[in-house]
């Protein structure tokens, strides 16, 4: 996608610090982030959000959930928690429609809502 921000982050037509990279996904840190470790997961491939994926893509996304455990691990988060979030459309607050995994840590986390 020409227009997109995450696919020009991903293709590094866009520099930023990639700190996990494969040939599926890049991950880099969220430029306001909200917690000590704030890194955004972003597969390379242009999908919207969740609604209307396909089977097609049902590895990916659980690539996506492996590389976020990887990087926990090595933020150091694993031990002491962190959270996952995928937001998903108005209501949620997606900014961006390139679907990305924020990966939140190193700070007690508040409650959902
Ligand atoms: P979402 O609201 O789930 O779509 O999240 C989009 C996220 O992308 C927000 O947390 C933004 O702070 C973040 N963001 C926007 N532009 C950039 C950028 N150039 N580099 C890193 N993160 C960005």
């Amino acid at each position: 996608m020409d227009d997109c921000l995450f696919c020009k982050l991903a293709s590094k037509k866009i520099e930023t610090n990639i700190i996990y990279e494969d040939d599926n996904v890049v991950a880099f840190p969220d430029i306001a982030s909200k917690a000590p470790t704030h890194i955004l997961i972003v597969p390379k491939k242009h999908i919207k959000n969740l609604v209307g994926i396909t089977t097609d893509e049902e590895g990916l996304l659980g690539h996506l959930l492996w590389v976020s455990s990887f990087l926990a691990s090595e933020q150091g988060v694993d031990e002491t928690g962190f959270r996952i979030v995928i937001n998903n459309g108005p209501d949620s607050g997606q900014e961006v429609d390139h679907i990305h995994l924020h990966l939140l840590g190193g700070r007690r986390l508040s409650s959902m809502g």
